[in-house]
């Protein structure tokens, strides 16, 4: 079966990996250059979290992940590259006592039902354990030694380049503008190269993987994909001794997140220390609108 996988983000090149070590033949496009700056997967550090509420499925699924990304970390060492995972722990606070029906309370209560070892902090635990909290309101929480962040940039370009090294074929600033079909099938794609030229693909099957260009990449799924298009915030802080802010002082938290929002990082290895605010975000009319950067 020949696939063609679009978009080299972190799903389209896990895709095109995966597909590859099934044996599969595996064409993987890129609209832009690998490590495209817009796209999502395109960032100096990501969440690995245990942490989803009550979603059990997608607690599983983690769980799932960390011997993956223990294995890719074993990859990288054996390349001779740093290991991209970090696993630092995750902290997560809570701005009250844990209760039932909160984000906190549920992903508390289901990681303990399936048997992780969960270290609870009030706030003087947590003053104590991570002095950079101290003077915070929040009062309850943990740290779950499972989970941490990754190089989101690094192991995203890793896993298209793998995938091209297990024998997909890796084709960069070429666009997918459309799919084709017939008889009520997918059989390949229209793509456009750098040049401007229209190229017609045939595949027996399409993964279309372009994030937030999902709705333009393929215009005839307009309307049929529910999406809506938000821009996230990220902010960068340089605080004066970056070392306080780095693990085991300083883990990724999350900080009484389904109320604020707020989730972070420790300091970078240039002592930047970023600060996401998960939110309902600015809508946006497409994913090509400029990024600012304050
Ligand atoms: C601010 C922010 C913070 C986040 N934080 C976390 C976190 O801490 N932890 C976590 O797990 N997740 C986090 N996420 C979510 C995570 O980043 C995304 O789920 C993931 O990166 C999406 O990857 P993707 O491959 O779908 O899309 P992208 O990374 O956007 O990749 C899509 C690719 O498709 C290409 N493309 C687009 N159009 C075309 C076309 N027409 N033809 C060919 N190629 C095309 C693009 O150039 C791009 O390279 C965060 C997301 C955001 C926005």
């Amino acid at each position: 079966m020949h696939l063609l996988v679009i978009g080299a983000g972190v799903f389209g090149a896990a895709s095109a990996l995966e597909l590859r070590r099934r044996g599969q033949a595996v064409t993987l496009i890129e609209a832009g250059p690998l490590g495209r700056p817009e796209a999502a997967s395109t960032d100096a550090s990501k969440l690995v979290r245990l942490e989803y509420g009550d979603d059990e499925p997608s607690t599983a699924l983690m769980e799932q992940t960390l011997p993956r990304w223990r294995a890719w970390n074993e990859a990288f060492r054996a390349a001779g590259q740093p290991p991209p995972f970090h696993e630092d722990g995750v902290l997560v606070l809570s701005g009250g006592p844990l209760r039932a029906g909160s984000f906190e309370g549920d992903s508390h209560a289901l990681l303990a039902r399936r048997g992780h070892a969960l270290v609870r902090l009030d706030h003087a635990a947590l003053a104590a354990r991570y002095p950079a909290w101290a003077h915070s309101p929040l009062s309850d929480g943990w740290w779950n030694p499972q989970g941490g962040w990754a190089e989101a940039a690094r192991v995203t370009r890793w896993l298209a380049e793998s995938a091209a090294a297990a024998g997909a074929e890796l084709r960069t600033g070429l666009s997918l503008t459309g799919l084709r079909e017939r008889g009520g099938r997918v059989v390949g794609a229209v793509a456009r190269d750098a040049a401007g030229r229209k190229l017609e693909l045939n595949a027996d099957a399409v993964v279309l993987a372009a994030g937030t260009w999902c709705a333009q990449a393929a215009p005839e799924l307009h309307g049929e994909l529910p999406l809506r298009l938000v821009a996230q915030p990220i902010c960068c802080f340089r605080p004066p001794r970056p070392q306080d802010y780095r693990p085991p002082a300083f883990p990724p938290f999350a900080a009484d997140i389904a109320r604020t929002g707020f989730y972070g990082f420790p300091a970078l290895p240039d002592g930047r220390v970023k600060l996401g605010q998960h939110s309902e975000g600015l809508a946006v009319p497409d994913a090509d609108v400029p990024r600012a950067h304050v």
